[in-house]
């Protein structure tokens, strides 16, 4: 589960300094409410208790979702000055935390290291629309018999394609994905990511599918 530890901060508005409490650790498939609090920009949201005014502060925390394969190291923006010294420590703070969640939970990706909340939400955002249109090119697939295939997530995200892809039973390989693909098309042009995969799927030469789930 997610964890949490308490730093000392001081209020930017009266100077109080007081003990809060902070995400260490924020396991995204588990902690829906604390996912939402990044998306909506509540998170490490503080109230000073002497003059009661709220204010954000930032810790450095570490963000997973082993079944999307995302693991991120999420720094204070401030920290971007000293970036690479920060993602040294970083990898060595973590590194057993690291190793453990590798090792149980199938995480395969390189870890990713964000400074500030800002693009960790908006990785977030694009994950949740991709899902959307995933869970629609999947329905759809299944209504023409198609069978689908998961793509590693973070080739999705590079690629900024669905989370699988459809292909005719029995095959394999890029010619029939992309016929697939393109009969999906056909039925519903409204799908941003499926007209990226029908490009992604294009551009490749040969019939392999680099992008696959083994
Ligand atoms: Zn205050």
């Amino acid at each position: 589960m997610s964890t949490k530890g308490a730093f000392r901060v001081e209020c930017p508005h009266c100077g109080e300094s007081f003990d809060a409490d902070f995400w260490t650790v924020v396991r995204g498939d588990r902690d829906q409410e604390v996912k939402e609090l990044i998306l909506n920009g509540e998170f490490d949201l503080l109230m000073c208790p002497k003059c009661e005014e709220m204010f954000q502060h930032e810790e450095p925390f570490l963000y997973i979702e082993p079944g999307r394969d995302l693991l991120a190291f999420v720094m204070p923006e401030t920290y971007l000055e000293k970036k690479d010294e920060w993602v040294e420590r970083m990898k060595k703070d973590y590194a057993p935390l690291r190793a453990s969640f590798s090792a149980g939970q199938g995480l395969s990706g390189e870890p990713l290291y964000l400074f500030g909340l800002a693009p960790l939400s908006a990785l977030l955002e694009a994950d949740r629309d991709r899902e959307e249109e995933t869970e629609v090119l999947e329905f759809m697939a299944r209504e023409a018999g198609l069978q689908l295939l998961a793509v590693r997530p973070a080739s999705a995200r590079e690629l900024d394609i669905p989370f699988s892809i459809p292909m005719p039973a029995g095959l394999k390989g890029r010619a029939a994905a992309l016929k697939a693909a393109e009969a999906l098309r056909v039925r519903n042009d409204a799908l941003p990511r499926l007209k990226k995969l029908i490009d992604a799927l294009s551009a490749l030469e040969g019939d392999e599918l680099p992008f696959l789930k083994i």
